[in-house]
């Protein structure tokens, strides 16, 4: 059977509805900014204001404008930091715009004294991200069409260009490439290399930092720019409110938005919105004492959100007690953590990035991610504000340093609160304007987990299966904790009876800004995604999942059970799953009898525990064991999925499966990669992996 028309029209929708959603981690995240509508207003690009940007350039005074295409945050942290850069070590009038922000028909009228900078994040299958859209399908159209018609049309317009990718993926930074190709085509200055930084080999930072000095000293030159000694200047001033204490009713205390401090939150919920949801349930799903998964559900009952089977959650954390007050004690902080302060933008093109008038206190717990790993170039910011001399050269050290950063910070995984503590500890680093931690750490981020229930089943309760990530530091006394996956599993611990659950001696404010989240709630919204299950029952699906990548697995199969047990005719369904062991991580073991009950000889699992004979089996291996039936359930247009670890287990599963069509077909190794990757635009093979 092929493909029929409405699977056809209802993934291409999908695929162009939410393109890239096969990528790592790194690049995965928000749509946007979830405070750029709500706060826009108050700082910065005014709803129903331009989108002409040169207009905004003008009339703001700028001549540097850096765009960004980002997705969770990374490319937007780039360009704020080329952004100030190149105010406090050339004097330049910088803003920093989201690529959505703008129209860019009168690109061509762009003034040859100014530069645009563009900083692009590359999806995984190298699509733009969900910002860069527009702009991207704009500059790359066949008919692109400018305000003057000019030829070329862009002659006047200066760039610079950083891709931020993954070297994983085949189009590897391909959107500054393509960018950067479509902006020459058009007559535009390309200024320096267009610098590409990749995740795959965790290098980012450096290749960032790598890229930017030869460009600064070639901008420099071509534009006849004066190096200056580097001033830092806050964008962001804080105001002490006197008047105000942490009781009154219009200070935030990590209310996301209005809605929700005033008590009348309300949908549609979404990245710029979470729904307070309740945890109906939860449960361990290891039987070893030393590692945590946690088996959550999560009621949507009456919030107005939806999820089709195979989608996302996004969970919204709050940052540990013992991390805020680590942070707030080293900056000095402590005694004044309810002190209310109002944050205002001090540049028009600036938008703060959570709602005040707020708390030190709160803005460390809910809104900055104070436990991320710390940027050398953030480190060399700080140095000038060091307590003691002795600090400040250390700090101007690690901030030049490469070799050296990396043996006392990158390798010893510390955030940024344990760095300071580490360069000094016997005096506050209170010299630091705050504004510094505003521009230099990302805001909070929320985590995606894929949904490990059928929607088919349980629409209004939406389970996820997630592991609590805890890594050994070797020279460090505590393990490094995830940030939501420890705040979920003191929710987990909460809900079984402990009313201050302090996991591995992490607390949490478990009930919420004034305890709106008592009762065990989590902040969540879902996000849709294209990884779905074939619209026909009766096709075969072959499912790889490993460890947590069963999750949404978890949900297709309890979906094709519930199914057969209505008497729907359902296909063969084959589950490859991978453990350590049998008796310690093997996920759902007692469930998956109940759905073989259900669905018969049709469904197949196939098991893979690593650390239980004299050889180390995976699931790809057991994949290549089937060769035959793999290749039989392919060739008749069986789904092919993947879910799980995007570094390793996803790539060689590709790998292997092709082999297995070279091996039973009798074709050259070259030409079944061709059909993997035909299945793959088909969408016969899909990936959900991180
Ligand atoms: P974080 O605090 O975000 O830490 C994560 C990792 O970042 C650490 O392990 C470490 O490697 C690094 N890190 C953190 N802090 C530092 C530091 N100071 N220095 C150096 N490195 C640091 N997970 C599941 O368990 N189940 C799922 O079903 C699932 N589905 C997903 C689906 C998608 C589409 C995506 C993108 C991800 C999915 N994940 C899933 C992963 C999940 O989103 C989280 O990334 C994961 O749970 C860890 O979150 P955390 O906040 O606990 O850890």
């Amino acid at each position: 059977a092929q493909l029929d028309t409405l699977d056809i029209i209802v993934l291409a929708v999908l695929l162009i509805g939410t393109a890239a959603y096969f990528t790592k981690g790194t690049y995965w995240g928000i749509v946007k900014d979830p405070y750029a509508s709500s706060y826009a207003a108050a700082n910065g690009n005014k709803p129903g204001k331009t989108r002409n940007i040169i207009e905004k350039m003008e009339e703001s005074g700028k001549n540097v404008v850096v765009f960004y295409g980002s997705q969770t945050g990374t490319a937007e942290d780039y360009a704020s930091r080329l952004a100030k850069e190149g105010k406090a070590r050339f004097g330049l009038e910088t803003m920093v715009a989201d690529l959505e922000d703008y129209d860019y028909e009168n690109l061509d009228n762009f003034p040859e004294d100014k530069i645009a900078m563009f900083v692009l994040a590359t999806y995984g299958e190298g699509e733009p991200t969900d910002n860069a859209v527009d702009f991207y399908e704009f500059i790359n159209g066949d008919d692109v069409s400018f305000a003057n018609g000019g030829d070329p049309p862009l002659g006047n317009l200066k760039f610079v260009a950083f891709g931020l990718g993954n070297n994983t993926y085949e189009h590897y930074n391909s959107m500054v490439r393509n960018v950067s190709k479509a902006l020459e085509k058009l007559g535009a200055t390309r200024i320096g290399a267009a610098g590409e930084g990749d995740d795959g080999a965790g290098t980012m930072e450096e290749d960032f930092l790598a890229w930017k000095d030869p460009m600064w000293t070639e901008l420099a030159e071509k534009m006849g720019l004066e190096e200056r000694e580097a001033v830092y200047e806050p964008v962001f001033g804080i105001t002490e409110r006197e008047g105000l204490t942490k009781d009154s009713p219009e200070v935030y205390l990590g209310e996301p938005n209005k809605m929700h401090l005033e008590g009348t939150s309300k949908g549609p919920y979404n990245a710029h919105n979470p729904y307070i949801a309740p945890i109906a349930e939860s449960k361990e799903l290891f039987t070893v004492k030393d590692r945590n998964c946690l088996h959550m559900e999560i009621d949507i009952s009456g919030s107005n959100l939806t999820y089709t089977t195979g989608d996302h959650i996004a969970v919204w954390p709050t940052n540990a007690g013992k991390e805020v007050d680590r942070f707030l004690n080293v900056l000095g902080l402590i005694s004044k953590r309810d002190s209310v302060i109002s944050v205002k933008a001090l540049d028009a093109t600036a938008k703060v990035p959570f709602p005040t008038p707020t708390t030190y206190d709160a803005i460390a717990r809910y809104h900055m991610e104070i436990c991320a790993p710390v940027s050398r170039q953030f480190i060399a910011t700080l140095a000038p504000f060091a307590p003691t001399e002795e600090a400040k050269a250390e700090m101007g050290k690690l901030g030049s340093d490469k070799d050296y950063f990396h043996e006392k910070m990158t390798n010893k995984y510390v955030n940024i609160a344990q760095a300071l503590e580490s360069v000094c500890s016997s005096a506050k680093w209170s010299d630091i304007p705050f504004s510094a931690f505003i521009e230099g750490l990302n805001k909070v981020q929320p985590r995606y987990y894929s949904i490990s229930s059928s929607s088919h089943v349980q629409k209004d309760k939406i389970s996820i299966t997630a592991v609590v990530e805890s890594m050994e530091i070797p020279g460090r006394a505590d393990a490094l904790k995830g940030v939501t996956t420890n705040y979920l599993l003191a929710l987990k611990q909460k809900q079984h009876g402990d009313p201050h659950p302090d996991p591995h001696g992490l607390t949490y404010e478990i009930t919420g800004p004034r305890n709106k989240y008592d009762g065990v709630h989590v902040p969540v919204h879902v996000r849709h995604s294209n990884f779905k299950l074939p619209s026909d029952p009766a096709k075969p699906i072959i499912m790889v999942g490993p460890g947590t990548g069963v999750a949404p697995f978890r949900g297709f199969v309890q979906e094709r059970a519930a199914r057969a047990k209505a008497g729907e005719n359902v296909g063969k369904t084959i589950l490859f799953f991978g453990c350590r062991k049998s008796t310690e991580d093997y996920l759902y073991a007692d469930e998956w009898k109940q759905y073989q009950e259900d669905l018969g000889d049709n469904f197949q699992l196939i098991t893979a525990f690593s650390r239980e004979g004299a050889q180390k089996v995976y699931v790809q291996h057991r994949l290549q064991e089937h060769a035959k039936e793999v290749d039989e359930l392919l060739k008749q247009k069986a789904y092919f999925y993947v879910c799980g670890d995007a570094a390793n287990m996803a790539r060689e599963v590709n790998t292997v499966l092709a082999k297995i069509m070279s091996e039973q077909r009798g074709i050259p190794e070259s030409k079944a990669e061709e059909i993997v990757k035909g299945m793959r635009s088909a969408n016969q093979y899909q990936e959900d992996v991180w």
